[in-house]
């Protein structure tokens, strides 16, 4: 029986995660080792149950009361905080999905790899902020990395069988998110709920809105770069509305590989799980004709400055992936609190990123986690000077 976690399963990747897993057969098929939540323990407690779990650990340490009487005479030990959350990463199991959102996510990733076995990685921000890191540990464990980004998840489809020389590019698609068809003088004044609307996807709050600034293609494409292994200029950004295709690997013979489905992260999430074979996915198929037509155009850095940022990220790498992290990060929270408007978080982080450059050597790379964790944690402070400073 193959043992599992959940890192982050009370949110959206984890709730489909768990879907999966429950379809699959649940308590009779794996042994479920520790499911990770934040402040909904009244869920985690079920999920818990539903998949035995032998730990539940909330982030939110004046939860555990509640979470320890949801759980009362189950048998399932019950923890909290963040230390508790890496603890249950050093727990052995087979297949470990890494979805926590933000670099919350990046201690219980590294832990979990040491075990060697396989990390389904929907927790982007690892990569970005210490992708190369990351990589090395992966190696040195013996532990399989396995994206679980639609896009990547994609791209990694694409390329089974295939020789990386061969690649010519990646082009990652992007839906444009909620304000795609906005003119660019109104995108100043977007608000959280028109920003939330996303066309395509169901996903966590935060990353919709990143989908809406771009900043979540912009992650993507660092992650590429750090996943792939690929130069930067071989990776292109095409906006793709109806997200049907997920993303395509061009060939130097000319020819370009794509993946298409449904948009449904049950399907980047299942192939991890079932990855090397495929099984059968509880997803809708394609109706090609009914679709009629897939469009395609060039985005515009001018609406998207992320994606601007994000190239000079790679072309800097070292700590500046965990940099324009923790400084968008920053940025998001005051934008959902209000107190930054849409176009003013690339300011924030591009800001931060030009300060920061002034006060630690960017691009020497991360030697340990610390490394990075120390990056973000400057990277924060200057990101809420920054942000008080432009604050609307
Ligand atoms: P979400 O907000 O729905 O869920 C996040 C999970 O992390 C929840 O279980 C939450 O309780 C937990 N969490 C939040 N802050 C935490 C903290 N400080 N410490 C510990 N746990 C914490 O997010 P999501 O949309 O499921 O995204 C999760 C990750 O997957 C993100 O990195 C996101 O970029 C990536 N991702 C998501 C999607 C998607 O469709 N939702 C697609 C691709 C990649
Ligand atoms: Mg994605």
């Amino acid at each position: 029986m193959r043992s599992v976690s959940v890192f982050g399963a009370t949110g959206s990747i984890g709730e489909s995660t768990f879907d999966l897993l429950m379809r699959d057969g649940g308590p009779e098929a794996y042994r479920c080792v520790a499911l990770t939540g934040g402040q909904n323990v009244a869920r985690l407690a079920e999920m818990a149950q539903a998949l035995r779990a032998e730990v539940a650990v909330t982030a939110d340490e004046a939860r555990l009361p509640a979470l320890r009487e949801a759980l009362a005479g189950t048998g399932i030990a019950c923890a909290a905080g963040t230390a508790a959350i890496a603890e249950a990463a050093d727990r052995p199991a087979d297949w470990v999905m890494s979805a926590i959102v933000g670099a919350a996510g990046l201690t219980p990733g590294f832990r979990a790899l040491r075990h060697g076995g396989k990390l389904a990685l929907a927790n982007k921000e690892t990569l970005v902020t210490a992708g190369q890191l990351l990589m090395a540990e992966a190696a040195r464990c013996e532990a399989t990395i396995l994206p679980v980004d639609s896009e990547h998840s994609a791209i990694f489809q694409a390329l089974v069988g295939e020789d990386m020389e061969a690649v010519e590019r990646i082009i990652l698609t992007a839906s444009g998110g909620a304000l795609r068809d906005w003119p660019l003088e109104r995108l100043a004044s977007a608000t959280m709920a028109e920003a939330l609307a996303h066309p395509n996807w169901s996903m966590g709050a935060r990353i919709t809105i990143d989908s809406a600034s771009m900043f979540n293609k912009a992650l993507e494409v660092i992650e590429t770069r750090e996943f792939f292994e690929i130069e930067p200029d071989k990776i292109e950004v095409i906006i793709h509305p109806e997200s049907i295709i997920h993303s395509m690997v061009g060939f130097r013979d000319g020819a370009v590989m794509a993946h298409l489905g449904a948009p449904d992260m049950r399907h980047p999430i299942g192939y991890a799980l079932n990855w090397p074979q495929r099984q059968t996915l509880p997803v809708a198929r394609l109706d090609l004709a009914a679709l009629g037509a897939l469009t395609f155009r060039a985005p515009d850095l001018n609406r998207f400055p992320a994606l601007r940022l994000a190239r000079e990220v790679m072309a800097l790498r070292g700590l500046s992936g965990a940099v324009f992290n923790a400084a968008k990060e920053v940025a998001l929270d005051h934008f959902i609190a209000g107190s930054l408007g849409f176009m003013q978080m690339a300011a924030v982080v591009e800001t931060t990123l030009s300060r920061l450059a002034g006060e630690i050597a960017l691009t020497s790379a991360a030697s340990t986690l610390d490394d990075v964790l120390g990056a973000d944690h400057l990277a924060r402070i200057r990101a809420a000077e920054a942000a008080a400073t432009l604050r609307k």
